[in-house]
């Protein structure tokens, strides 16, 4: 595949941009692949690209039932940050980040990571502690976060108000290091280096059931017929529940939507991230000029890919005590994603009791960052049957009770 540059641009400027080749392919499936992903949003597409480039495992097909990226990877509000409490969250989550930050040059694809730095405001003093806490935390674990007081805090956002009517901004946890990229363009460079490397990315076909043979997994059944596979790597985000009763075993996932909406585009006004989870929102100001703003979970389990009006309320409402000058904005739209959540609010990356099918999900309100770590640990999970980033992230330490709790990290703020 020819590489984008500045001189192809030029080059094709100068023909009316005639000579583009598709970013990828659309093949028909083939028979069999050495290795079947299910899904094809951002933690599919990462896992193909690091199984082919990493491990040499370039007979892969990606199965998407829909379009390329329509899942949670196109739904999300893109905060990248790596400031967890646990170790093992703070590993991959900061192998994502650090990934991230080369991502454009390694897919020659422009992803937009902007580094903009993230805020997680303390506005009470059990959160001043908490957070004090993970900074200590980050510093052992290599991670750079710092906790800045309300002053710096206003330095970098000169339109947050201190003086909330519930609640004072008392510090955050600063990562200056963290920020966002443009959602679409992780999924669309992943699946272009895919497609360039041979591999096949199948859209509009869904898979129906997975083939066993004594133990062991054997293949697909999809829309389009059966295909056969080595190994099969279950990446569904929210469907994870329902691809893995076709494997025969059950995870402990629960589906809920959750949403986010955007408001009528702006000048620039806010260069940082602001998470404030006390009351509940969080803001951050697009290329475009629209404030992105993330709500809230659904308080029950449900597959709907949409909104409801009692959270935007409840949003838009802390945001404007956080944020008085969005009161007189307009909201342009909003929409859910169904997000898989676990008990300890980290994900699963892991072996299951079919042999040869791997299971990557959990990522729940906070997967978008962490990408690229994912699919790297995947990726070496399912090339070589073992991972150091993944190990604790086994399904296994729910009945072995060794949980990885990021409640604080994850349950609210992505
Ligand atoms: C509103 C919202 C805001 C968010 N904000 C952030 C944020 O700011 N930062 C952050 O880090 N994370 C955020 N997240 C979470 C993040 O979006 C997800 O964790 C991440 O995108 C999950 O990626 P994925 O590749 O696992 O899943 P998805 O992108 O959902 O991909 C799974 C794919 O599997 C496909 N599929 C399902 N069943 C089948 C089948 N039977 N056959 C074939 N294909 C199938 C689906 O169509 C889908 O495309 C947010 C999520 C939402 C919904």
């Amino acid at each position: 595949m020819r590489r984008y540059s500045a001189f192809a641009i030029a080059r094709e400027a100068a023909r009316h941009h005639l000579g583009w080749e598709r970013a990828w392919k659309s093949p028909a499936p083939k028979a069999s692949y050495d290795a079947i992903i299910v899904g094809a949003g951002g933690h599919g597409l990462a896992t193909a690209y690091y199984l082919g480039k990493v491990h040499g495992i370039r007979n892969v097909a990606v199965i998407e039932k829909g379009w390329l990226g329509g899942g949670n990877t196109g739904r999300n509000t893109t905060i990248i940050r790596s400031n967890y409490l646990q170790d093992a969250s703070a590993a991959i989550f900061e192998k994502a980040r650090s990934l991230y930050e080369t991502l454009s040059q390694d897919l020659n694809y422009n992803i937009m990571f902007s580094p903009r730095g993230v805020m997680m405001l303390a506005q009470t003093e059990h959160e001043v502690r908490g957070w004090q806490r993970t900074a200590h935390a980050n510093a052992l674990q290599g991670v750079e976060t710092e906790f800045i007081g309300p002053r710096r805090v206003k330095e970098l956002c000169p339109i947050i108000n201190l003086d909330g009517p519930r609640y004072p901004v008392l510090g955050a946890l600063w990562q200056a290091r963290g920020g966002t990229a443009r959602h679409d363009a992780v999924a669309w460079g992943y699946a272009r280096a895919c497609s360039d490397m041979g591999m096949d990315i199948i859209q509009l076909t869904e898979v129906t059931g997975v083939r066993r043979e004594g133990g062991r997994v054997t293949g697909v059944e999809t829309t389009r017929g059966v295909i056969g596979c080595n190994k099969l790597g279950i990446v569904v985000a929210g469907h994870s529940g329902v691809l893995a009763e076709m494997a025969g075993f059950r995870l402990p996932i629960e589906s809920v939507a959750l949403q986010a909406l955007v408001s009528e585009p702006i000048k620039p006004c806010m260069d940082v991230v602001v998470m404030a989870n006390t009351v509940h929102g969080y803001m951050s100001q697009s290329d475009k000029g629209e404030m992105v703003i993330g709500g809230g979970a659904d308080g029950y389990n449900n597959y709907t890919q949409r909104g409801s009006f009692q959270h935007v309320e409840e949003t838009v409402r802390a945001l404007v005590e956080t944020f008085p000058i969005i009161s007189r904005l307009k909201m342009l739209r909003w929409w859910g994603g169904i997000v898989d959540m676990t008990g300890d609010r980290s994900p699963i990356i892991s072996k299951t009791p079919v042999e040869n099918c791997f299971v990557n999900c959990g990522w729940g309100t906070g997967g978008f960052k962490a990408i690229p770590g994912s699919g790297y640990a995947m990726a070496e999970l399912m090339a070589k049957g073992h991972s150091s980033l993944a190990e604790e992230f086994s399904m296994t330490r729910f009945r072995e009770g060794r949980f990885i709790d990021e409640s604080v990290a994850a349950g609210v703020a992505h």
